[in-house]
């Protein structure tokens, strides 16, 4: 480490206080921070010189591991050479170039790319496509929108309207107004231990019938959901459940959004989840891997007909009026373009394929530890259930994030008293069992 960068990492304990950290517990942070410094791999470095395994690829994002080569060089060169360009009518070569990489991998033909910033501005502009969508071809009463119970989408107006996450909706007012949710698939007594995805739920895709009975189909523009939902506890979809809610949109012709924002780029073995399912969605968000989080990036994937709509009319005028100053960042591009590179040329995809099997045994081998009351996979994601202190909702798993970043050198993310984990896809078959031993004593620890 040089000089002044042993100096940036040396913070005195007042120097915590100005920045106000997202979706964290500033206080208890603040008296005890969990401070990484540098990265590489599998693993987050410590001022103090502890290497802690990524448990969590960053938030669920390093899909490639950390500080890459090819990924570093690609920005840095690209930083050097063309730091900025607008989107808006101009452009440069490498988001044209991104685009149809990242269309080449999605399925069907989701062959359009949208770029935004995030994953909460992918949803926000997927969620105007589609209003914009119904709009333009003459359906401008079908402008509902149906999300899911224990749905994250970000959190912008939109996605918090349409997402099922109490706290991240009830501080902030009225919401978008015409929104349904569709039930959550989670049923512990009928789920629990299940590899993959359990065989018990596709029949709650049937709600969705029951919402465009009570609105009339005339009136809903689209369903977004996640194919497996991440940030609420890793809820992979029933069997069955994705297929039967396609069917319901084709029925009623309204539009399914696929949020992939987490299991895009590999998460579940597959660029994306609608491959691993066998579901074309018409459109699907997408963020966090696609840059393998390096640079910040998001995007929607638009099928053929839906982008088809917009390019009527006179040529000379804006389609959609929409989109971010930072929409196709050339630096972001260049991360994405080295990314896919890394993806492909190491096989990652495929990789977490076929080590989803011994991940899964991993896993499910934490069973019978005090206090498991469920444990989920899915490709590379896994979940424990602690039972949750009495009166104290969450303090468990906040413990157990807490020892296991200062005392077994483990990086998890945290959601109820749900433990969830999701490492790079370069992990090896020694890391996995290294985590589900370093998550073993993090569970004996807290119970
Ligand atoms: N959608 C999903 C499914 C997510 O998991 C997330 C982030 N975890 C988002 C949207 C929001 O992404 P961002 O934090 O980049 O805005």
């Amino acid at each position: 480490m040089s000089a002044s960068a042993a100096h940036d990492h040396a913070l005195a304990p007042n120097d915590l206080e100005a920045f106000w950290m997202p979706f964290t517990a500033n206080r208890a942070f603040k008296k005890k921070p969990r401070m990484v410094t540098g990265a590489k791999d599998m693993h987050y470095l410590t001022a103090e010189g502890r290497k802690v395994v990524d448990g969590a690829a960053g938030l669920w994002c390093c899909n490639a591991g950390h500080n890459r080569d090819p990924i570093v060089s690609a920005i840095q060169a690209q930083a050097g050479e063309l730091d900025y360009a607008p989107a808006f009518q101009f452009g440069q070569p490498k988001a044209f170039a991104l685009a149809a990489r990242i269309a080449a991998l999605a399925p069907g033909d989701l062959d359009h790319v949208f770029f935004a910033n995030s994953g909460s501005e992918a949803v926000d502009s997927a969620l105007k496509i589609a209003l914009a969508y119904w709009n333009i071809t003459g359906k401008g009463s079908k402008t509902r929108l149906i999300g899911r119970e224990r749905g994250y989408h970000g959190v912008g107006f939109g996605g918090i309207s349409v997402g099922g996450i109490v706290p991240n909706r009830k501080f902030f007012g009225s919401l978008l107004t015409g929104v349904d949710h569709l039930p959550h698939t989670y049923n512990r007594e009928k789920q629990a231990f299940s590899r993959g995805e359990p065989e018990w739920g596709a029949h709650l895709a049937d709600e969705l019938e029951r919402i465009v009975a009570l609105h009339d189909a005339s009136t809903i523009a689209a369903v977004i959901v996640e194919p497996m939902a991440g940030s609420t506890g890793v809820l992979p979809p029933p069997k069955g459940y994705l297929k039967r809610l396609r069917e319901i949109c084709d029925k009623h012709n309204i539009l399914l959004v696929f949020d992939e924002v987490i299991t895009g780029f590999g998460r579940l073995g597959f660029a994306f989840a609608a491959e691993r399912y066998g579901v074309v969605p018409d459109m699907i968000t997408f963020a966090k891997g696609v840059t393998s989080g390096t640079v910040p990036m998001g995007g929607v994937l638009v099928r053929k007909g839906i982008y088809e709509a917009f390019m009527q009319g006179p040529e000379h005028v804006i389609e959609l009026f929409h989109g971010y100053t930072y929409s196709a960042h050339p630096l972001a591009c260049a991360a994405g373009l080295a990314a896919l590179d890394v993806y492909r040329d190491e096989g990652l995809f495929e990789r977490a394929r076929a080590l989803e099997g011994t991940w899964a045994d991993a896993m499910h081998g934490l069973k019978g530890l005090p206090g498991v009351l469920d444990i989920r996979s899915v490709g590379i994601v896994g979940a424990v259930d602690l039972a949750p202190l009495k009166d104290a909702p969450g303090r468990r798993a906040f413990e157990a994030m807490d020892r296991a970043f200062h005392e077994f050198d483990l990086m998890v993310r945290i959601t109820g008293d749900t433990i969830a984990v999701s490492p790079p896809l370069i992990l090896t078959e020694s890391d996995i069992g290294d985590i589900a031993d370093k998550l073993a004593k993090v569970i004996r620890a807290v119970a």
